[in-house]
């Protein structure tokens, strides 16, 4: 099992993560906006997650962070 956690308060809804992502897992949020003002990325499958950490290692703020049990 995998879980992918998104910073929000950090993100700045550049949506590489997004982007990286073969899983298509992560989306920007269309509802919400950060404290910053941008629409953060969010998990919208997290069953799909295969934890192969691209979108970790793309996002430039360091606000992903991959667990596995
Ligand atoms: S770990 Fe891989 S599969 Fe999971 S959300 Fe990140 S890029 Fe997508
Ligand atoms: S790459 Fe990082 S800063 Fe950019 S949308 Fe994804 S979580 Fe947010």
């Amino acid at each position: 099992m995998v879980k992918v956690t998104i910073n929000e308060l950090v993100c700045k809804g550049c949506g590489l993560c997004v982007r990286a992502c073969p899983k298509s897992v992560l989306a920007l949020s269309k509802t919400k906006l950060n404290a910053k003002g941008y629409h953060p990325a969010e998990v919208v499958d997290q069953a799909a997650c295969i934890g192969c950490a691209s979108c970790a290692r793309t996002c430039p703020d360091v606000a992903i962070r991959i667990e596995k049990d």
